[in-house]
């Protein structure tokens, strides 16, 4: 099995609210790799209002899954784009399924994914972070204030951080993690990282991880 060499495929796993944008940034930074949200991607389709944007925006809105089909084409135009410059990717709520784990894993054939690092968080903290999350459309950051720490723009409330759609997410968050999580330890990919602590602590956690397993990767 190939691993991805010097362009990895990281994954980052973790119910809503576990910091998984805060660390997919950092580590997509620190590898010089695509940080892919299939979110952040959806959202942009439906604000162009793109023909994608419209089959998805109930979804988004509800917080339901949207189809396989759907953000598999998105990962594999952007698993393409990778392919062509020969730069890594991080993985960001994707995938969210086994049938989407399949999907990726075929798509990457015959490389694999380096690492999943699960971002663990209890229900309780991670919905008292999504209650008070705000987010700034000018630079994608996140957290609790009305004006972006990171760039000074304002920020917003996600259309999707409802109550009843934050309810949502959590239930199928709950429905489908447990198999996910199966498949990823299955082929021991499945690193479980303490995702509670400032985004630094955890970053330093996440670093660990990443590094223990290039380390076992190196000696094997
Ligand atoms: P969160 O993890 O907080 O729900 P995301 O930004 O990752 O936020 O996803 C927002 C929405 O986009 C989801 O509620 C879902 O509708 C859709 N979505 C994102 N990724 C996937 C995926 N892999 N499979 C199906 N739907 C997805």
């Amino acid at each position: 099995m190939i691993d991805g060499g010097g362009w990895p495929t990281y994954v980052v796993l973790g119910r809503q609210g576990s910091g998984k944008g805060v660390q997919c940034e950092r580590l997509a930074a620190r590898f010089g790799s695509a940080h892919v949200s299939t979110g952040d991607a959806l959202r942009a389709a439906v604000r162009a209002q793109t023909r994608l944007g419209r089959l998805v925006e109930p979804s988004l809105v509800r917080g339901a899954l949207v189809a396989d089909d759907l953000v598999t084409g998105i990962i594999a135009d952007r698993l393409a784009l990778a392919r062509s410059t020969r730069s890594g990717v991080v993985l960001d709520g994707f995938p969210r399924t086994v049938a989407q784990a399949d999907q990726l894993e075929t798509l990457l054939a015959p490389r694999s994914i380096h690492l999943a690092i699960h971002l663990d968080v209890p229900p309780s903290v991670a919905l008292d972070r999504l209650f008070q999350r705000r987010v700034c459309a000018a630079c994608n950051n996140s957290g609790p204030a009305t004006t972006c720490e990171r760039c000074g723009s304002a920020t917003d409330v996600r259309a999707d951080d409802t109550p009843a759609a934050i309810g949502q997410r959590m239930t199928e968050y709950a429905r489908e993690a447990e198999p996910l999580l199966a498949w990823f330890e299955t082929r021991s990919l499945l690193a479980t990282i303490d995702g509670i602590g400032t985004p630094n602590a955890v970053t330093a956690r996440v670093a660990a991880a990443v590094s223990a397993s290039r380390m076992a990767g190196t000696a094997a």
